[in-house]
């Protein structure tokens, strides 16, 4: 006769048996397993034809078991077990199917036997049991092999095992960040061997610290010979930063039980001259939580040695947020379950979003792995996801073939850089005022010699920008600005004499204006491309805080938005000053800044009296050649790094940004200057009857009230100049 074969995975024993009882009353032949390792040994054995799988288990993933049978092509059918709400159950059938399996039936925990006695007779119904094929028996079904202790014993002495290296990249600027390790095992005669089985078997038969040691060893020979070999002095092309690279390597649960553990790492990074701040070593959310107080202990002092710490597959299982918290987590990974069906799946999707966000609240970076897709990539570089990870950017690699794959991802990006530079179309201009006002306000700003903006050519950085500072351009070989392109946010070098990469640079050691201090904020254009930087340069060392950092890449963003801007829109044609809509744009961006750092901000506004008598009494070509003429007094009397604008017909605007409580405004003889100038320029040449030229202000400034609007600002300034006599 021929009996249906039930396989039944969950670790609730008393579920199991209950399951087990019903489906034999059904007619099943069945064996419940409790442990992946049993359930995996069964399924070869036994052959069933249908699978029942708890989703959630503490031990066992459900979803990447459902996947590894997917992926083994097994032909039984899945029934679904799962508390986890309707939503997780029905989402994890649907990326079921979409792997090939095919699902008999859904039960949520918790569900009546009389539910379960259903699933069992449908499938009976539809499922009658044919005979094998001739051709079947013959061929039996494809192998699988499934090593024991003995077999894992021999493959960790001979080698058998060894690290994958798998590329992380930043989802906003692209830069390559590092790698997590994968152990590989592949067998001569069998195969390759699935990690989560064999790290499976190696946590029960206690072989896991030799094969935790064994891979993390491996890694850190690789990671320091990368590091040596990857010397961005000797190539041009690669804005590579090694000491920016990290390497993540997975640790069993297991491990965390072994005290001597953090000793033993560092030990062996120490060994390799790798420094901890560069390991990363990644935790499954479920063990994190497993024992929270022990884990805080073990997991603290790993902190302490320097390395970081992932909490891995996170949303799979149930983290309380406040034990989260507490732990001390640098990195929080997004399971690869939502990221993978995240283009189908709006459930996905949100999960997705709340784990960034929760990473964003607590502080953490976050990371998405299994990215598979462009429209997956663009989705979490939309919602601000940090990290990327998947095959949409590489599969893990051996060692080699990883080093190949990271030179041609640099060139890739070097001439994706190159060709944006140039469609830009910005190389070789001149001067601007757009951009040295900006230039102009980082030097009085932070109090520096140099300011510049640069743009790092293929052979060559070139100043678009550099307001008292002779050179136009230097050579890429002594740039510190194509260094600064490797780096994230800001790179700052606060004493180059002592710097191991910039101490024989010839801006150092030139004695006539040698370089000391820099710090470089990467301009970056909206398709991730890097172009140059905005940098600060002082002949002294110098500290540089974060909040300064800070204001960096806000002015950095200024450059980003001149780039972008249509300069013939924003100008007044006649007086070449910006228009009112320009105008405000950039006072907005301005009272952002002064937001965050200590800045007081004026707006004046200068309305000129009785412009229309003017123009009807000297003609318009005269109004026309006073307007100029006003323009060129306040591009005089106010400093560059102010934003000036023709605000209406009649009218002029200037935002004077100074430091709070540092530098005075004596605005009344600025304006006194003003009208002696339009008297002396304008008056005697233009106007030589009666009717004679003259203007009036209204100010409103950020320091006397706290409120920052724009709106506000220009209210007030309005108000004010209304009420002149
Ligand atoms: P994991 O730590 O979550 O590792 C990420 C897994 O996602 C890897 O599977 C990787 O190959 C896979 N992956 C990455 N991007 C994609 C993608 O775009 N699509 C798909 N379909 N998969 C992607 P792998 O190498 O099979 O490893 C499975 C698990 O085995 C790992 O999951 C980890 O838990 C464990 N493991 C692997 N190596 C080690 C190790 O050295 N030590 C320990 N303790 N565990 C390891
Ligand atoms: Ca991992
Ligand atoms: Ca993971």
């Amino acid at each position: 006769m021929n009996t249906h074969k039930l396989l039944i995975i969950d670790d609730d024993e008393q579920i199991g048996e209950m399951l087990k009882t019903i489906a034999e009353q059904c007619g099943f032949h069945v064996i419940f397993t409790d442990t992946a390792l049993a359930f995996y040994e069964q399924l070869s054995l036994f052959e069933p034809d249908l699978i029942m799988v708890d989703l959630i288990m503490p031990d066992v993933d459900g979803v990447q078991l459902i996947e590894r049978l997917a992926d083994i092509n097994h032909n039984a059918k899945l029934i679904i077990i799962s508390g986890a709400g309707k939503r997780v159950v029905n989402s994890s059938a649907v990326s079921a199917q979409e792997h090939g399996m095919e699902i008999a039936g859904v039960l949520n925990k918790p569900f009546r036997t009389a539910e379960a006695r259903q699933v069992l007779t449908d499938f009976i119904k539809h499922n009658r049991r044919r005979r094998p094929t001739a051709k079947e028996k013959i061929a039996p079904a494809q192998d699988h092999w499934f090593p024991g202790e003995d077999d894992l014993q021999q493959a960790l002495d001979s080698g058998l095992i060894n690290a994958h290296f798998q590329p992380k990249i930043s989802s906003h600027t692209k830069l390559l960040l590092g790698f997590e390790v994968l152990a590989r095992w592949h067998d001569e005669e069998h195969g390759g061997v699935r990690p989560d089985y064999f790290i499976q078997l190696a946590e029960r038969t206690h072989q896991i610290d030799s094969l935790t040691r064994l891979v993390f060893d491996q890694a850190m020979c690789w990671f320091a010979r990368l590091s040596r070999t990857v010397n961005p002095d000797q190539s041009m092309t690669l804005t590579m930063e090694p000491d920016n690279l990290t390497i993540a390597v997975n640790i069993s649960v297991v491990n965390l039980q072994n005290r001597l553990l953090p000793d033993e790492l560092s030990d062996c990074c120490e060994q390799h001259g790798v420094s901890p701040q560069q390991v990363i070593l990644e935790v499954t959310e479920t063990a994190a939580m497993e024992n929270p107080t022990e884990m805080l202990d073990i997991l603290t002092r790993l902190r302490i040695k320097g390395f970081g710490l992932a909490i891995d597959d996170f949303g799979v299982g149930y983290s309380s947020l406040i034990q989260l918290a507490r732990l001390p987590f640098s990195e929080l990974k997004v399971d690869r379950s939502f990221v993978m069906t995240g283009d189908e799946s709006a459930e996905s999707r949100a999960v997705i979003k709340s784990v960034v966000n929760l990473a964003k609240s607590l502080g953490l970076k976050s990371v998405a792995e299994g990215v598979e897709s462009h429209a997956m990539r663009r989705y979490l570089d939309q919602i601000g996801c940090d990290i990327l990870q998947g095959f949409a950017i590489a599969k893990p690699m051996a060692a080699e073939p990883c080093e190949v794959w990271i030179e041609e991802y640099y060139q890739t990006m070097e001439q994706q850089r190159v060709k944006a530079l140039k469609t830009l179309d910005i190389l070789d201009t001149p001067e601007e005022y757009r951009f040295d006002r900006i230039t102009r306000l980082a030097k009085r700003l932070f109090d520096v010699p140099v300011a510049l903006i640069s743009f790092v050519d293929v052979e060559r950085q070139w100043f678009k920008s550099h307001p008292d500072f002779d050179l136009p351009e230097t050579p890429r070989e002594f740039s510190f600005c194509a260094h600064a392109l490797g780096f994230q946010e800001v790179f700052v070098v606060n004493n180059a004499s002592e710097h191991p990469r910039f101490r024989n640079n010839e801006l150092v050691t030139d004695a006539d204006k040698p370089i000391r201090f820099y710090a470089g904020c990467p301009l970056q254009m909206p398709g991730g491309e890097r172009l140059g930087t905005l940098c600060l340069i002082d002949s002294e060392p110098r500290h540089f805080s974060d909040q300064e950092k800070i204001v960096l890449q806000q002015l950095a963003a200024l450059v980003e938005e001149e780039l972008e801007a249509d300069e013939y829109q924003d100008l007044d044609h006649l007086t070449q000053l910006f228009n009112r809509s320009a105008f405000e744009r950039r006072s907005r961006s301005m009272l952002t800044l002064a937001e965050r750092s200590q800045l007081a901000i004026y707006l004046l506004l200068i309305d000129i009296d009785d412009f229309r008598q003017f123009n009807e009494l000297y003609g318009h070509t005269a109004g026309d050649t006073a307007l100029i003429a006003i323009a060129d007094i306040l591009r005089e009397n106010f400093r560059q790094s102010d934003i000036i604008s023709r605000f209406s017909g009649d009218e002029f605007s200037v935002m004077m940004i100074n430091k709070a409580d540092r530098e005075e405004i004596q605005l009344a003889s600025i304006v006194d200057r003003i009208n002696q100038e339009i008297d002396r320029v304008i008056n005697q040449t233009l106007a030589p009857n009666s009717l004679k030229l003259t203007v009036s202000t209204g100010v409103a400034t950020t320091s006397e009230n706290s409120h920052f609007s724009y709106s506000k600002l220009l209210y007030e300034a309005q108000y004010q100049l209304r009420r002149r006599p």
